[in-house]
C-alpha cells in the first residue's frame, strides 16, 4: 500500500505534488488513433502546477508499447487523412492541407530548404509538404519502419530516423512535431534535445490537443499529459524555447505553436492558478459522465446514430455499447465502410425524423449542426449537454 501511495513526479514542473483525480472512475479508454481500449488510464493532477496527466508507472509504458506496436493512423478510411471542415476554405479538406494553408506565410522561404517530421506516421504532413515544396529535403522521424520504403520511394523523403531525437545528426530550417508531445513522459529533456536540430533563423511547428476545448483527450489512454496554452508556454519557457505564434484557430480544439531556440537560457516555467485548472478538470470529467448518460437515454428512445468515428464518436459508442444503430460522418473516405461493425452513413443519406447525437464539445457540436441543417440534412441532430 505505502508504494501505491507514493506520489510520482510531474511530469512538467518535477514537483512530487501529483495525486490522483477524485471522481475519474473506471471509464473505458480510446488509444490516439481513435480504437477502443479497454482503460483510460490512471489521470492525476499536480497541485504545484495544475497540469493534468496519467500516472506514466509500469502498466501504462508496457500498455503504450502494445498500442504502438500495432498502431495504424487513420484506420477508419484505410490510412487515408482525415478530412475537416477548412472555414478559410469553406470545403472539406485533409487536416494538413488546411493547416499548411495557415502555416504557409510562416514557413522558411528558402526553395532548398530541409524540414523534418517527427513522428511522421504514414506520411500525411511530408505528402502534403512535397505537393505545396516540391524542391524542399524532406526527412521524417518515426517509431515504426512500416512507411519507410513509401515515403522515400513515392514521396522523395531523404531519410525517416528511428530512435531519439536527441540522435540526429542534422539541422534543419523547419522541424514539425504534430501530435507527439502528448505522448512524451520526458518533455522538459525531449523539447531540450530538439533544440540542437534548428539551423540559425529556423523553426519548430508544435500541434497538441487543447484540453480546454476538448474534454474527451483525457479518455486517450496513451496521451500521458493533457495540454493548455499557459501550460505549454510554461513548457516551452523550461526547456529553453521562445515562442512566435500560439494560437488556438487555426485547427478546431487544437493549439499550434511556432516557436525558435531562446537566445539566453530563460527562468523555469511557472502556471499560475492550479486551482483554477483544477475547477475546470472536474467540470470536464462530470460532463463526460452527463454526455454518457443522455447518450443511454437516447438509446431508450429508438434507434440511435453517432455523428463522427473520430475519438470522441468511438469512446461514446463503446461506453453505451449495443445501443449505437450506426454512426455519422462527413468525410467521403468513411462513408459506406463499417466502424466498430456498424455502417457509417453521410448526413445527406439521413432520414427525417432519425436521431443523431451530436458527440462533440458543445461549441463545435452546434456549429457544424447548423451548417448541416443549411445544407438540408433532415434527421434531428441532438446537441451534447453544455460543458
Ligand atoms: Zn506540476
Amino acid at each position: 500500500m505505502i508504494r501505491l501511495m507514493r506520489r510520482a513526479e510531474c511530469l512538467l514542473c518535477g514537483k512530487k505534488r501529483t495525486a490522483p483525480v477524485p471522481g475519474w472512475n473506471t471509464s473505458r479508454g480510446i488509444t490516439s488513433e481513435g480504437k477502443p481500449w479497454p482503460t483510460a488510464g490512471a489521470l492525476t493532477f499536480c497541485s504545484a502546477c495544475g497540469l493534468t496527466q496519467k500516472n506514466t508507472g509500469l502498466l501504462w509504458r508496457r500498455q503504450t508499447a502494445r498500442i504502438y506496436k500495432t498502431y495504424a493512423p487513420y484506420y477508419q478510411s484505410g490510412g487515408k487523412e482525415q478530412r475537416v471542415f477548412d472555414t478559410g476554405r469553406g470545403s472539406l479538406t485533409t487536416r494538413s492541407a488546411a493547416l499548411l494553408g495557415r502555416l504557409r506565410r510562416h514557413l522558411p522561404g528558402s526553395a532548398a530548404a530541409e524540414a523534418l517530421d517527427i513522428g511522421c506516421g504514414n506520411g500525411s504532413l511530408l505528402r502534403n509538404l512535397r505537393r505545396s515544396f516540391p524542391s524542399w529535403n524532406l526527412y521524417g522521424a518515426d517509431r515504426t519502419r512500416r512507411y519507410d520504403r513509401e515515403l522515400r520511394t513515392r514521396w522523395g523523403v531523404r531519410r525517416v530516423y528511428h530512435g531519439e531525437a536527441a540522435n540526429i545528426n542534422r539541422t534543419f530550417d523547419a522541424v514539425f512535431m504534430l501530435h507527439v508531445l502528448e505522448h512524451a513522459r520526458r518533455p522538459v529533456a525531449f523539447l531540450n534535445s530538439v533544440k540542437k536540430l534548428i539551423k540559425p533563423g529556423g523553426m519548430l511547428f508544435i500541434q497538441i490537443p487543447d484540453l480546454t476545448a476538448n474534454p474527451v483527450d483525457l479518455v486517450i489512454f496513451d496521451h500521458c499529459t493533457h495540454w493548455t496554452r499557459s501550460h505549454i508556454t510554461a513548457l516551452l519557457a523550461q526547456s529553453g524555447w521562445h515562442i512566435r505564434v500560439i494560437t488556438n484557430r487555426w485547427v478546431p480544439r487544437e493549439i499550434s505553436i511556432i516557436a525558435a531556440p531562446a537566445p539566453t537560457s530563460q527562468a523555469r516555467g511557472r502556471v499560475p492558478g492550479a486551482a483554477r485548472h483544477s475547477k475546470r478538470l472536474h467540470q470536464q470529467i462530470a460532463w463526460l459522465g452527463r454526455l454518457k448518460a443522455q447518450a443511454q437515454a437516447l438509446c431508450g428512445k429508438g434507434p440511435l446514430g453517432i455523428f463522427g468515428t473520430s475519438n470522441a464518436g468511438t469512446w461514446l459508442a463503446t461506453e453505451i455499447g449495443r445501443g449505437v444503430e450506426f454512426f455519422v460522418d462527413e468525410d467521403a473516405d468513411r462513408i459506406g465502410k463499417r466502424h466498430l461493425r456498424k455502417l457509417i452513413v453521410g448526413p445527406h443519406d439521413l432520414k427525417r425524423g432519425q436521431n443523431v447525437l451530436m458527440a462533440l464539445p458543445p461549441p463545435l457540436a452546434s456549429r457544424i449542426a447548423r451548417r448541416l441543417k443549411a445544407s438540408g440534412v433532415k434527421a434531428r441532430l441532438i446537441q451534447p449537454p453544455p460543458v
